[in-house]
């Protein structure tokens, strides 16, 4: 097993890592901010390392500042959470060339996948579905795009193949708009991620988001965790997920599922994973994979009782995959509400001072967060401060499970976004399942 671990990230997911060390019996490393003195995970960990001021190039995204922590501490391990330098396959390749074990895949599989681009026209090789689209990077001459864009047909959206968080995508309606648009997206794409290159797709009318969680041992063998529903979103990025997703049955769970660990299997995919699909008419469309842990990976730990942590930890220690496909069995409802710092009407971010916070508990509910009496949300990071997760016999039990601990969940001192997950839960259409990617911006 790993001795000691580099935690390379904030916040609720840091916490979550010390956690599952914790059980594995492996040291922690929490390498943090001047202003992240503060948060619990640090203070509960077995050695923290101060790695630089406020701003996240600073400190979350300085690789020598991390690597410089793991070597004084003597490290073995890092763990990149999720955001931040997580899918950053220079980060991955120094870490290991400094002789350190990276807790996710192998640089060029995060490499590969991270450019959409070069994603899509793998999974196109391998078998599985794609939005019809491009297909690949499309260039600047307008009769050429007006051509492509007609036969896949209006509204289009132009992707950035680096994009990520929901940001580097615009849809177009109309043959007019086509130009600028390309032209906007690719000098966006360009200054936020460095890399020019934008493609087309289908606008889809009424998808639903599901994605398939997957856990491969990086030597051939997979297992796919099933499926979760992420269709209530806010600016393209998810607010509350589910799992199961309602309406697919255990035929179109096994099917799709087994696709995708076709494909961990044929790559030697290493780690956990996620393959996002957009699914629409009873059909799954392949948009993305993301090559981390997800925020919304609880859901998919209370349904089938797997750690996932524990799960990559082990896995990047080398040992075999822990469950067979036929061991994991699907148990109830969970449902997850991303709590923000920011209003729960306009979305703009609300940092400042926890004067009082009384975490909601009992049978089935699980509070993932940093948060405490007194603490101060900095504004210098993302808004999120907490996961509530519940799992329930069944996604009614769930449901009501949920809106009574969002009743007992106080966040005194800084406005949440609580209030909307109260109005997403008393919603008939939510209630009566499966709602699309457009519901929440309607
Ligand atoms: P990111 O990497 O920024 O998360 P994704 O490609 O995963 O970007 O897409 C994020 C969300 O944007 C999807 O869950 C969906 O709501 C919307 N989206 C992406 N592609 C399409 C599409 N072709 N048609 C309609 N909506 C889309």
């Amino acid at each position: 097993m790993l001795k000691k671990l580099v935690i390379a990230n904030r916040g609720e997911i840091a916490l979550r890592i010390l956690r599952a060390c914790r059980d594995l019996g492996i040291s922690t490393v929490a390498v943090h901010s001047e202003p992240d003195r503060s948060l619990i995970h640090v203070l509960l960990a077995d050695e923290s390392v101060c790695i630089g001021p406020a701003p996240a190039t600073d400190s979350y995204l300085n690789i020598p500042a991390i690597l410089s922590a793991a070597e004084v501490t003597h490290a073995d391990a890092v763990h990149p959470g999720y955001g931040f330098l997580s899918e950053n396959a220079n980060f991955a390749t120094c870490v290991e060339e400094s002789g350190l074990i990276f807790v996710g895949p192998r640089a060029a599989t995060i490499e590969k996948m991270g450019d959409k681009v070069s994603a899509i026209a793998l999974m196109s090789e391998l078998g599985v579905p794609c939005v019809p689209g491009s297909g690949g990077p499309i260039g600047d001459d307008n009769a050429t795009n007006q051509q492509l864009a007609e036969k896949i047909g209006y509204p289009i959206l132009i992707k950035a193949a680096g994009g990520g968080g929901g940001r580097g995508m615009r849809v177009v309606e109309t043959a007019q708009e086509l130009a600028v648009a390309i032209a906007t997206t690719r000098t966006e794409a360009a200054a936020n991620f460095a890399n020019d290159v934008v493609y087309m797709e289908k606008f889809l009318a009424n998808p639903r988001h599901i994605e398939f969680q997957v856990l491969a041992d990086g030597n051939g063998k997979a297992i796919h965790l099933g499926e979760r529903d992420c269709s209530l979103q806010r600016r393209h990025q998810k607010v509350l997920e589910e799992a199961p997703a309602p309406g697919i049955d255990s035929e179109t769970r096994d099917r799709v599922g087994q696709l995708c660990v076709s494909v961990c299997e044929r790559i030697k995919y290493r780690g956990a994973g996620t393959f996002e699909f957009l699914y629409e008419n009873g059909e799954f469309y392949f948009i993305e994979m993301n090559t981390r842990v997800q925020v919304e990976h609880p859901v998919t730990e209370a349904i089938t009782g797997i750690d996932i942590i524990k799960e990559q930890l082990k896995i990047a220690a080398g040992e075999p995959l822990t469950y067979r496909q036929q061991d994991i069995e699907f148990r109830g409802h969970a449902i997850e509400c991303r709590i923000n710092a920011e209003d729960p009407v306009t979305f703009i971010p609300a940092p400042g001072r926890i004067d009082h916070y009384p975490a909601p508990g009992g049978p089935g509910v699980r509070m993932d967060s940093h948060l405490y009496s007194g603490y101060t949300v900095p504004p210098h990071y993302d808004s999120m401060i907490g996961k509530l997760i519940v799992h329930s016999e069944d996604r009614p039990g769930a449901v009501r499970r949920m809106s009574a601990a969002l009743g007992e969940l106080i966040i005194d001192g800084i406005t949440s976004n609580i209030a909307l997950h109260q109005r997403i839960l008393a919603d008939s259409r939510f209630i009566d399942g499966a709602v699309n990617i457009h519901f929440l911006d309607q």
